[in-house]
């Protein structure tokens, strides 16, 4: 494998015959998760990726499986759970700046994954794990699985890609802060938006927040800062690598996890830093322009065709 990921997947309901979760009495259903988002855009660029996860003996479990499987992910580390049910959760798009998400997740399949459910050999052989810090969210077994999960990793010299993804819903803001730093202090490479540094360590310049995330033990800092693209600090060198521009935003959940998509397959493919974090801003501009999560997750044709037409500032 070149990435192997890990991370709960849900169905996703959104509105339709009320843009409100209030009022509509129609809902269409997806599936969507961070990590499978990741791995589906990675897929869809041409590399090899594994999802670990747990999925309910149910319907909805099957049809998640099914359909990740069906994008080409390897889900053979994927464990039906017999005890709790698939998650799932709902989400109102009001505007591209006002998204609400209410989840059913509490208990869910994925949150019963354990140190247990890991193949270490499996873990050995990627190139890269890519971890979020909503797996550790989910329970304190997902938590001892992900910090195992990344020791077996560094073991074996694979990468650690660590995008903290901070979602408060689900865990006090004391327990995120020490937990995403402990993930960050072992990780390679660290792929925060602003408020997720400055949640972190108090802190809104991106270029202090690159000096403090390398401070703490990554060799690559990638912060996002949304329509103006991401910055990228080593020892050696930092950048802003311009975003590209889009006309209107459609749905902006799902930007974050194409960036990783895109700058994760510009590493595999050893490109310079700059073009790796220019291919995460197209493959995020991207994801903003369809609705939903992964829907506008594009293949490499697309991709190319997409960078090749853009008008972004040269770099
Ligand atoms: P998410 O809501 O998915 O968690 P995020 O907060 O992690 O996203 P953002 O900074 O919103 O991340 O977006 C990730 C990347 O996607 C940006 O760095 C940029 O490259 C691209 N992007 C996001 N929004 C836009 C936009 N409006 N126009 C162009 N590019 C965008």
């Amino acid at each position: 494998m070149d990435v192997v990921t890990i991370g709960e997947s849900m169905a996703v309901f959104s509105p339709e015959s009320s843009p409100l979760m209030r009022y509509a009495a129609t809902y269409s259903r997806k599936f969507g998760g961070a990590e499978s988002n990741v791995a589906i855009g990675l897929t869809r660029l041409g590399h090899d990726v594994g999802w670990i996860s747990k999925v309910g003996n149910d319907e909805l479990g099957k049809g998640l499986l099914s359909f990740i499987r069906g994008e080409g992910v390897d889900v053979s580390q994927v464990k039906i759970e017999h005890s709790a049910p698939t998650g799932l959760y709902f989400k109102e798009v009001r505007s591209a700046s006002n998204v609400r998400v209410e989840y059913y997740r509490k208990g869910s399949a994925a949150s019963k994954l354990t140190i247990e459910d890991l193949n270490e050999a499996y873990i050995a052989k990627a190139k890269y794990i890519h971890v979020t810090g909503i797996t550790p969210a989910l329970s304190e077994s997902c938590y001892e699985t992900i910090i195992h999960m990344i020791k077996v990793a560094r073991e074996n010299e694979v990468k650690v890609i660590f995008d903290p993804n901070l979602r408060k819903k689900l865990w006090s803001e004391e327990r995120a802060r020490e937990v995403l730093l402990e993930i960050a202090a072992q990780s390679d490479i660290v792929m925060p938006g602003v408020s997720e540094g400055e949640f972190m360590f108090g802190e809104t310049d991106p270029e202090k927040l690159g000096e403090l995330f390398l401070n703490h033990g990554a060799s690559l800092v990638v912060i996002k800062v949304g329509a103006k693209g991401a910055y990228y600090f080593t020892k050696e060198e930092s950048k802003l690598v311009p975003g590209f521009p889009v006309e209107q935003v459609v749905d902006p959940v799902g930007a974050g996890d194409g960036f990783a998509a895109g700058v994760i397959s510009g590493l595999l493919d050893q490109l310079p830093l700059t073009r790796a974090v220019e291919r995460g801003n197209a493959v995020g501009a991207m994801a903003t322009q369809i609705p939903g999560d992964f829907e506008g997750l594009p293949t490499r044709e697309e991709i190319e065709q997409f960078m090749n037409s853009s008008d972004s500032e040269d770099i």
